[in-house]
């Protein structure tokens, strides 16, 4: 089983911060960032490619959801949203998430 399910089965610890019947936000292990959470899907997806119609809406759900959680952690009046897809990009978690990141300046892309 991938960490995440580990942790959204409640079998590994995480400081986590919300949580819904679709999603959890945890706290970056290593955050790179002075703000560094990860916003999780339950259902299990290694990438974006494994979504189908149907299950897409898991992420619209995740997204739509991502505002409240942040405003309620202090992003303040921005963050950005990360989403690493395979291994060039650095993905070492193969559970789809997303990287909210901010409580600083952020470098313009
Ligand atoms: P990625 O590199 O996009 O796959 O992101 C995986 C992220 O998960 C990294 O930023 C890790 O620091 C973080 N991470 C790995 N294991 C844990 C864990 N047990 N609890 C919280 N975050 C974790
Ligand atoms: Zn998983």
């Amino acid at each position: 089983m991938c960490v995440f399910c580990s942790i959204i089965k409640g079998e590994l610890p995480a400081k986590k911060v919300y949580e819904d019947e679709h999603m959890i936000v945890i706290a970056d292990i290593k955050p790179a960032y002075r703000l560094h959470y990860l916003a999780i899907p339950k259902e299990h997806y290694g990438t974006l490619a494994e979504l189908d119609p149907f299950t897409a809406s898991d992420l619209a759900f995740i997204l739509k959801k991502i505002p409240d959680v942040a405003k309620g952690l202090g992003y303040g009046d921005g963050y950005r949203l990360v989403i690493n897809q395979g291994e060039s990009a650095g993905q070492t978690v193969a559970h789809l998430h997303i990287h909210i990141l901010g409580g600083e300046k952020l470098r313009r892309m």
